[in-house]
């Protein structure tokens, strides 16, 4: 399994040879700032079956759990796209709207519903958390 994509103006590419573990759809306060307004759509692979090539600025926060994160984008675009957490470094989640077939995306679960606004559209056959959802392996 081959999987591509990159930012918006062509300068990031990566490739995965892995299939996805999960997508998950994020509701966090954090997310909404990336997403304009809506959640975000993140598809997790192992970081071992991912290449990425060109320039990434690295936004570094600590989450409420106390994980320090790395949330990656363009600098010549600013297209965000990947998320990695310091305590899970076997695991990259990858911005879904990056993804040349955003189709390999597929929604299975939807997290931090309790920090979306009472106008979020939220799938209803998806299971959903009010937060975090446990670790995706
Ligand atoms: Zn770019
Ligand atoms: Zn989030």
């Amino acid at each position: 399994m081959q999987i591509t994509g990159g930012c918006l103006c062509g300068a990031v590419r990566y490739r995965v040879d892995a299939a996805p573990i999960v997508t998950r759809v994020c509701w966090c306060r954090l997310c909404q700032y990336l997403g304009a307004g809506s959640g975000t759509v993140n598809t997790c692979f192992p970081s071992d079956s991912i290449s990425i090539e060109g320039d990434l600025g690295d936004f570094t926060s600590v989450a409420d759990s106390g994980n320090i994160m790395h949330r990656r984008f363009c600098t010549a675009c600013g297209t965000q796209l990947f998320s990695e957490a310091e305590a899970r470094p076997h695991l990259i989640f990858v911005r879904a709207g990056t993804l040349d077939d955003p189709e390999v995306a597929k929604p299975s679960v939807t997290i931090w519903t309790e920090s979306a606004p009472s106008w979020a559209c939220i799938d209803a056959a998806l299971p959903t958390y009010t937060k975090q959802a446990p670790p995706a392996a």
